[in-house]
């Protein structure tokens, strides 16, 4: 999917660099002969534009990524980490907000997808001048990036950023708390994976390993109890552990037993890169559907585990919900219509197994494209000047 080139929204002292159309200078290709690879590095991540922001008299660095905003403004959270280089901040950034617009594309959402990193020690005590810093950065945008919470920073920081700008979602009293939402979507994509696999979407006597037990894995475990599955938990706090155990009669295993347990479905909820060349010849399930974020380790184990015929719900189509939470604080839904919107998770991930069966490709593959039909197809709508 190539985005289009847009012109920078930006204005000093924000550094903005859209990307350079092929046309431009056709003997030269991005990057090439500077010495520095920054516009190989906006080629390689097909993206539109890249912000940097320097506020001398807080320390502020950040870099705000658009990869595209065909859908609709870029939506991406803001991440604030202490990073080693400025050129793994930037690989960060890019990397991340290409995934955003992945996500919204498939969720049905209109919006792009962007990403903000801040780089430094996120446990610093002096955020409010900070976060200012950052929300000054995000308004000289002019709406084309809405930021919103990640790893490293709250809702009042979130708040801080409000001071400067409207581009921002997440706020204390709004949307509040995705995790329902989000397993709410999970359990609808399980459901999904179990019909593709059988024929018919009943969890009733269906086993799950269930690998964390925090904010998503406690309400997917009830939404599956309640249907009548049987299931398996783990996780490295005791005490969350126990609420499941307690609240979804649930059995408990060791963290690292999760992965040999025997059942239908394994649903991770914790950690990233959990389905890896470890992990894959231990598995003893049909499906791996959960929320966490970037599942498989490299690219590569999405074809391992369709080659040992396990079907994978892609993680950034069944983990939707949070960001159609997020959308629904943005246009003011009721908390029905977010959850219905979720709901609607069960249908997408039938369409991805579809295009995987119609393309022979696995279904992490077969979700790209159709993030990227439905990118390509508004494109088109969207040429004339209206
Ligand atoms: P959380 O922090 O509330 O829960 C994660 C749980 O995993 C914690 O209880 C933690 O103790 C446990 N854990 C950490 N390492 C573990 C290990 N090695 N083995 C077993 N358990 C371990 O997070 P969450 O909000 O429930 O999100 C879960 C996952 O889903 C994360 O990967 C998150 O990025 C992703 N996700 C969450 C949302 C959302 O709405 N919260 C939306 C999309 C994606």
């Amino acid at each position: 999917m190539k985005a289009p080139a847009k012109s920078s929204g930006s204005s000093s002292p924000a550094v903005s660099t859209p990307a350079p159309s092929a046309a431009a200078d056709p003997g030269r290709k991005p990057g090439e002969g500077e010495g520095f690879d920054f516009f190989s590095l906006l080629a390689e991540h097909e993206h539109e534009q890249v912000s940097a922001y320097y506020d001398p008299s807080t320390g502020y660095r950040g870099i705000i990524a658009i990869h595209s905003t065909v859908l609709g403004p870029a939506l991406g959270g803001t991440r604030f980490w202490n990073y080693q280089s400025d050129r793994d901040a930037l690989i960060d950034a890019l990397r991340l907000a290409r995934g955003m617009t992945y996500k919204a594309a498939v969720a049905g959402l209109n919006l792009g997808g962007g990403k903000g990193v801040i780089i430094g020690d996120n446990r610093t005590t002096r955020r409010e001048a900070l976060f200012r810093a950052h929300g000054r950065h995000v308004e000289s945008l002019k709406g084309r990036y809405i930021t919103a919470e990640d790893v490293g920073t709250s809702t009042a920081d979130m708040e801080y950023i409000k001071a400067e700008t409207n581009h921002v979602t997440g706020l204390i009293g709004r949307s509040g708390d995705p995790s329902p939402v989000t397993a709410f979507g999970v359990y609808r994509g399980i459901k999904a994976c179990v019909r593709y696999r059988s024929g018919s979407d009943s969890l009733s006597g269906k086993a799950v390993a269930l690998q964390g037990c925090g904010s998503v894995g406690y309400h997917l475990a009830k939404l599956l109890h309640a249907e009548g599955a049987s299931i398996t938990c783990t996780d490295i706090d005791p005490q969350r552990v126990k609420r499941v155990v307690e609240d979804s009669a649930a059995k408990a295993v060791a963290p690292d037993a999760i992965y040999d347990v025997r059942a239908t479905i394994f649903a991770p909820c914790a950690l990233g890169a959990v389905i890896n060349d470890d992990t894959i010849q231990r598995l003893q399930v049909e499906i791996v559907a959960g929320a966490a974020n970037n599942q498989l380790a490299e690219d590569r184990h999405g074809d391992l585990l369709e080659q040992r015929g396990i079907t994978y719900a892609p993680d950034y189509v069944i983990n939707g919900g949070g960001l159609i939470n997020v959308n629904a604080e943005l246009h003011g839904w009721a908390p029905e219509r977010a959850r219905s919107k979720a709901g609607e998770i069960y249908d997408t991930l039938l369409r991805v197994f579809e295009i995987a069966r119609e393309e022979g490709c696995p279904s992490y593959r077969a979700a790209d494209r159709l993030a990227e039909q439905r990118i390509a197809a508004i494109a088109k709508v969207r040429r004339n000047f209206v």
